[in-house]
């Protein structure tokens, strides 16, 4: 299904919607979320917690979104976190120089070219002004930090741009506090902004995001003997290289060809590749690609970017890095606080990997890739785990009490499962609307129920119906929406 459609009927059916939509001309890349998105975006990220951060033995914290203006000054967010922009010299539009190029020559350019080398790509191609067809201006830096004055004082402050700062930060307190030794994983969720120059595409590239991160603290000189770590080795990634080469092979046959350094990078490749797979996607959907030095983030010593084939090309879903001890160098720094960790009487700086995982984008992937279309039927395959709402109860007809025993029904079932009662219209349309939105089991109580205690389970995918007692129900329902084990 197009991109369009899919956002079209996620939006029509109370998924997500434009942030602010009934005042005109409110600012594009925010979103809200409606019943339905709020409740698969639980289950995507209690998954995310289930399969990375509870299987890992990670430590999930929630942090502040406004941080002082000195945590990214130590950072390198105010000097590094920027868009090389040019702007219009007659209707000042403003654009990106990497993706007006980008446009013109329809070959993704790179993002950390310096602004003498945009300026030359923008005059040999002849790029100008895509709204008007005047002259640009030179290529100039925009921070996409939101700036926020704290207090009545008005003290620089920003909203984070990547959920990861806060857990830096909170490392040395973590460490004290937490009992955990090299390496560990911290986790958190939570909200990021980014003041992008051209959001779009829906929920692709938003100014108000929802990031799913893990920061790996290790010592880069014992890690490779921590036996978990050789776990994952016969786990198949699928690979593109910077050359333009692809291949699939185990993480065991990607640390021999190079394509991956070392197996901490390959156990964590494999864990994110195995959490996609488990929530839904088709591995030959899912590659990761290795960025070019000129790709990666400031911050980055090697990078990996998990992308997810759509019906508008390969969307990345996980920016995978290695950060070294950049973060916590600059942290400590500026702070003048101790960052260095005690590793069997080792004091060091711990190096970073990360797993910087867009919540949103992944959201739309998921729902794109579930759509079906059989005939006059359309349904939304997710995982039954991941449906926003898993149990549909309805009485066959309203008459002779199959409506209360219905209803006696959904509200026994609603104490354990996201559960909804439907008696208007027909049976046929009532499990149309439950397909539309994704619901795994509709149960439908009819005159035999009466007479035997018995219920129909019909299945989503195969509208296939199964008589069970309704005293069965609800161990029945359990066993069929089952997480995934997290062994
Ligand atoms: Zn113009």
């Amino acid at each position: 299904m197009s991109f369009e459609e899919t956002m079209r009927l996620a939006q029509q059916r109370g998924f997500f919607f434009k942030a602010a939509e009934s005042y005109p001309n409110s600012p594009a890349g925010f979103w809200d979320y409606g019943p339905l998105g709020v409740s698969l975006k639980n289950r995507f990220v209690e998954l995310w917690r289930r399969l990375l951060v509870k299987k890992d033995g990670m430590v999930e914290i929630d942090g502040a979104q406004i941080l002082p203006k000195a945590v990214f000054e130590g950072s390198g967010h105010l000097t590094g976190f920027t868009d090389p922009i040019v702007e219009c010299s007659n209707c000042h539009s403003v654009y990106r120089a990497d993706k007006l190029i980008e446009e013109k020559t329809g070959k993704i350019t790179a993002e950390k070219l310096s602004d003498k080398e945009y300026d030359e790509l923008l005059a040999k191609n002849g790029v100008r002004c895509p709204n008007c067809g005047s002259k640009l201006s030179g290529t100039k830096r925009f921070n996409m930090m939101f700036r926020v004055g704290v207090g009545a004082q008005g003290e620089d402050a920003y909203l984070r741009p990547e959920t990861c700062q806060t857990i830096f930060v909170d490392s040395p307190l973590l460490f004290k506090t937490q009992r955990v030794k090299l390496p560990v994983g911290f986790a958190q969720y939570g909200k990021s902004f980014r003041n992008e120059i051209a959001p779009r595409q829906g929920l692709i590239r938003l100014r108000e995001l929802n990031q799913a991160e893990v920061e790996v603290f290790f010592n880069p000189r014992t890690a490779e003997g921590v036996e978990k770590f050789g776990s994952k080795l016969g786990t198949r990634l699928s690979m593109l290289l910077p050359d333009g080469s692809s291949r699939r092979a185990s993480v065991a046959e990607s640390i021999d060809s190079g394509s991956v350094p070392n197996r901490l990078i390959g156990y964590y490749l494999a864990l994110v590749e195995e959490f996609y797979e488990a929530a839904g996607l088709e591995p030959d959907k899912i590659r990761f690609r290795k960025l070019s030095d000129s790709e990666k983030a400031f911050y980055a010593e090697v990078a990996y970017d998990l992308e997810v084939k759509t019906s508008i090309g390969w969307v990345e879903l996980v920016a995978c890095n290695y950060r070294g001890s950049y973060d916590l160098g600059g942290h400590a720094r500026m702070s003048g606080t101790n960052f260095e960790v005690d590793d069997a009487g080792e004091k060091l700086l711990p190096h970073i990997f990360e797993l910087s995982m867009g919540v949103d984008r992944s959201l739309y992937v998921l729902l794109e890739d579930a759509q079906r279309v059989e005939g006059d039927r359309m349904y939304l395959a997710l995982r039954p785990f991941l449906a926003p709402l898993q149990v549909g109860v309805f009485p066959l007809v309203s008459k002779a009490g199959i409506p209360e025993e219905s209803n006696r029904i959904f509200l026994n079932l609603r104490e354990r499962f996201d559960a909804f009662y439907d008696e208007a219209g027909s049976i046929g349309k009532r499990y149309a609307r439950a397909d539309e939105v994704g619901t795994p089991y509709c149960i439908t109580t009819d005159f035999q129920s009466l007479k035997d205690g018995s219920v129909t389970i019909r299945n989503r995918d195969t509208k296939s119906q199964e008589r069970v007692a309704s005293d069965e129900l609800e161990q029945k329902l359990g066993e069929l929406l089952r997480w995934p084990p997290i062994q």
